[in-house]
């Protein structure tokens, strides 16, 4: 019979904040690069900077993500801008290209930033919210956060044998974000790239030319970096998942 003897639900986040919301970032003065709110959203990284959750077993090994079978996404509509789903899955698309891992929406949810329950298949969570203060966090205006995402493992040990891996992501997008849907800089293909590779387990880390850059700037790519994309690929498990386990994570 199995023990468990041990079972710990962690959830991290991660707040990107912008310089500006206007829909023009060619314009974006250099003092904005890099705003005050910058630098508390680099303390939630891990001391490496290099993934937000470790293994329970390897501390120097990151959580991963069983991406045997495709990940799912899910969209909550309230507070939505109009149009975003589409937004949403291009964005979707670029990520999976980039990584070689399906991702399939699955549909609406009613699944909100602070839940702690998940769907029987990994899935990451994705909502808006229109409100200047929400979960925590501080949204819209120069220099204020236009979104917050974070990944969420559990693990248990049973007879020596741990079995630890992602459960699932969660995204929070401000619709107080005004900017191009797609395309680099300051977009929102931009923005939902930078919360996913959060979702995914990916820290701040790299200057303003890559995506999980602390702030959006005009200098933000519209796809991950080739480093960024080789860390996507260490926390994303493609082979000898182990399904039947992760079930009673
Ligand atoms: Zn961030």
């Amino acid at each position: 019979m199995a023990a468990w003897r041990f079972r710990h639900p962690t959830a991290l986040a991660v707040v990107l904040a912008v310089a500006v919301t206007a829909a023009a970032p060619a314009a974006l003065p250099a003092e904005h690069a890099a705003p005050a709110s910058a630098a508390r959203t680099a303390a939630a990284a891990t001391a490496s900077g290099r993934y937000e959750l470790v293994s329970t077993v390897d501390p120097t090994r990151p959580m991963r993500w069983p991406a045997c079978r495709p990940i799912e996404y899910r969209i909550n509509p309230t507070d939505m801008p109009s149009g975003m789903v589409a937004t949403v899955q291009h964005a979707m698309g670029v990520v999976a290209r980039q990584t070689g891992v399906r991702f399939r929406f699955a549909g609406r949810t009613a699944h909100l930033f602070d839940s702690t329950n998940h769907a029987a298949t990994p899935t990451i969570y994705i909502g808006f919210t229109n409100r200047a203060h929400a979960f925590g966090q501080t949204f819209g205006g120069t220099g204020g956060e236009v979104g917050v995402g974070g990944p969420a493992a559990s693990w248990y040990r049973s007879g020596g044998r741990t079995v630890e891996a992602m459960t699932y992501g969660r995204v929070l997008l401000s619709s107080r974000f005004r900017a191009p849907r797609t395309g680099g800089g300051v977009s929102w293909q931009s923005l939902i790239l930078h919360e996913v590779g959060h979702a995914l387990d990916l820290a701040h880390q790299g200057g303003p030319g890559t995506i999980m850059h602390p702030s959006l700037t005009a200098a933000t790519p519209a796809q991950f970096t080739p480093a960024e994309v080789r860390a996507l690929r260490r926390v994303l498990q493609t082979s000898g998942c182990d399904d039947a386990a992760w079930s009673r994570l």
